[in-house]
C-alpha cells in the first residue's frame, strides 16, 4: 500500500456493501484506524468454505481473448465460454480450466448474452470476466441483470477483498467483499500460474434457446453493419500481439515516426514509456505500465527502454522479449530472451532499410506500375490530339480546296 502512497479518502458503503480507503505512506495514525477497520471488516465477512467462482469468457472466432485464461485461472478453472468458435476457444485452455461450459453462437451480443447468461451464474458468489473490449462490454450489464456491485479492472481477486488500481494505477483501491460480485480481471497480471499444458478441461454444450430473449437482441444490442480487421497502428494495445516499444535511448520524434512504421511493416503495434508520452512525442494511449494500459503480447521488442518496474508492470507475460540498449545490465535487457547491446537508433534505422529492401514492392512497385499506366495514358491522350488535329488539318484543307474550286 505504502508503494502508491496518497491517500484518497474512504468508507464503508452500506447500501451496496463495499468498502474502500488507501493510506498515506507516512501517516502512521490514519494507517492504525484503517487497518484496524479493515481487520474488523474481515473478521465479519470470514468465509468458512472459498466462495464459488465461474469465469465467463466471451470469445470471436475460435480464440480466446487477452486475459481469457487469467480469468479462469483466477476462477479456480470453472469456466463459461461463450461466441463464436466457443469450442475451439475451450481447447486453449488445457491445464487451466478444469470444467468449460461452452455456449456456441454467432455474434457478438452482450444486451442479449447478459439476460441469458445472468440465471446460468446466479448461484456463483463471484462472475469473472477479463478486461477486454468484450469483456468489459458484457460485465456491467451482467451486473445489472444480477442485481451486484461491479468490481472492474481487478488485479487480485479473493474472497473477501478485491485490489483495483485507481487513478491510471497511481493508487490502490480495496474493496472489501460483502455479497455476490461481477470482476473484469486486468489481463497480464496475475497470470496462469504453471499449469499450461495440462490434461483438456471436461466440457459441457449448452443447447440455449434465445427466442425468448429476442425482443431485447433487437431493441438493445447495436446492430452489426460490418467488422473491420484490427489496424496494428490504431487497436487498443492491450489486445496488440506483437509491440514495439521506444524509450529514451530513442533521440527524437522522428525515430518513434519510425517505430510506428517498422512497426506496421512487421504487423505489431507501437508503444512507449513515461519519458516519451511526457515528452509529446507519443500520445498517451500508447503509455505502456502502471499509469499507462497494461498489455500482453507474445513478442515485445524494446529500443532504448531502462526497464523501470513502472514500465515493466504493465508489460504482462510475453513469450519472448528483446531489448536493443547500449546497457548490457539493465533491467530490460535482463529480462529479455534476446539482448542486442547496440545504438537503438541506429538498429531501428538499419532494421527500417532492410524491410523496405525486403519489401521494396510496394512503393517501387507500384510506381513503376503507375508511371507505365501514365505513359500509356498520355500515348493515348496524345494520339487522340493528333488524329483530332489531324481531322481539323484535313477539314481545314478541304474547306480551302472547295473555296478554290
Ligand atoms: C508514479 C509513477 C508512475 C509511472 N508510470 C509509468 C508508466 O506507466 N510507464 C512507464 O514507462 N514509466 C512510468 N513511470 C516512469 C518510470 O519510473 C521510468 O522513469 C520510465 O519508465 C523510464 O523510461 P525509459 O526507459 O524510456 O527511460 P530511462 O529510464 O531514462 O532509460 C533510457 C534507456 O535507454 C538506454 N539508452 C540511452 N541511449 C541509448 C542509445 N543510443 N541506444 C540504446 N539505448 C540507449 C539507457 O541505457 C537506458 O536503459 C512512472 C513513474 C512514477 C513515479
Amino acid at each position: 500500500m505504502g508503494e502508491f502512497g496518497e491517500v484518497l479518502g474512504g468508507g464503508f458503503g452500506e447500501s451496496c456493501g463495499w468498502g474502500w480507503w488507501t493510506l498515506r505512506a507516512n501517516d502512521e495514525a490514519r494507517g492504525t484506524l484503517s487497518a484496524v477497520s479493515l481487520k474488523a471488516s474481515s473478521e465479519q465477512i470470514a468465509h468458512s468454505a472459498p466462495l464459488r467462482r465461474v469465469a465467463i469468457v466471451p470469445v470471436r472466432s475460435g480464440a480466446l481473448p487477452s486475459g481469457g485464461a487469467e480469468a479462469v485461472a483466477e476462477a479456480h478453472g470453472h469456466a463459461l465460454i461463450v461466441g463464436e468458435g466457443a469450442e475451439a476457444a475451450a481447447a486453449g485452455l488445457a491445464g487451466v480450466a478444469t470444467d468449460v461450459r461452452v455456449w456456441e453462437t454467432s455474434g457478438f451480443a452482450p444486451a442479449l448474452w447478459s439476460a441469458v447468461l445472468a440465471p446460468l451464474v446466479a448461484d456463483e458468489a463471484v462472475v469473472i470476466l477479463p478486461a477486454s473490449p468484450d469483456g468489459r462490454d458484457l460485465a456491467p450489464r451482467l451486473a445489472a441483470h444480477l442485481g451486484r456491485p461491479l468490481r472492474a479492472g481487478a488485479l487480485e481477486v479473493r474472497d473477501d477483498l478485491v485490489m483495483c488500481a485507481v487513478h491510471g494505477g497511481s493508487a490502490m483501491a480495496r474493496h472489501l467483499v460483502h455479497g455476490a460480485i461481477v470482476v473484469t480481471l486486468q489481463p497480464g497480471v496475475t497470470g496462469i500460474g504453471a499449469h499450461a499444458h495440462g490434461p483438456m478441461p471436461t466440457v459441457e454444450h449448452l443447447a440455449i434457446d434465445v427466442a425468448a430473449q429476442s425482443e431485447i437482441a433487437t431493441s438493445l444490442d447495436a446492430e452489426v453493419v460490418t467488422v473491420h480487421a484490427p489496424d496494428v497502428t490504431t487497436m487498443d494495445l492491450a489486445e496488440a500481439p506483437r509491440i514495439l516499444g521506444g524509450g529514451a535511448g530513442l533521440e527524437s520524434a522522428h525515430q518513434f515516426e519510425q517505430l510506428g512504421d517498422v512497426a506496421a511493416a512487421l504487423g505489431a503495434s507501437m508503444g512507449a514509456t513515461r519519458v516519451i508520452t511526457d515528452r509529446g512525442w507519443v500520445p498517451h494511449e500508447r503509455q505502456i505500465g502502471t499509469t499507462g494500459v497494461v498489455v500482453d503480447p507474445g513478442l515485445y521488442l524494446a529500443f532504448g527502454i531502462s526497464g523501470a518496474v513502472q514500465h515493466t508492470a504493465g508489460l504482462g507475460d510475453p513469450d519472448h522479449i528483446i531489448s536493443v540498449n547500449v546497457d548490457p545490465h539493465c533491467p530490460m535487457t535482463a529480462m529479455a530472451d534476446l539482448a542486442v547491446v547496440a545504438d537503438a537508433n541506429e538498429t531501428l534505422g538499419e532494421l527500417a532499410a532492410l524491410l523496405s529492401q525486403l519489401n521494396p514492392s510496394d512503393d517501387v512497385e507500384h510506381s513503376a506500375t503507375q508511371s507505365k499506366r501514365d505513359t500509356a495514358d498520355q500515348s493515348k491522350r496524345d494520339t487522340a490530339d493528333q488524329s483530332k488535329r489531324d481531322t481539323a488539318d484535313q477539314s481545314k484543307r478541304d474547306t480551302a480546296d472547295q473555296s478554290a474550286q
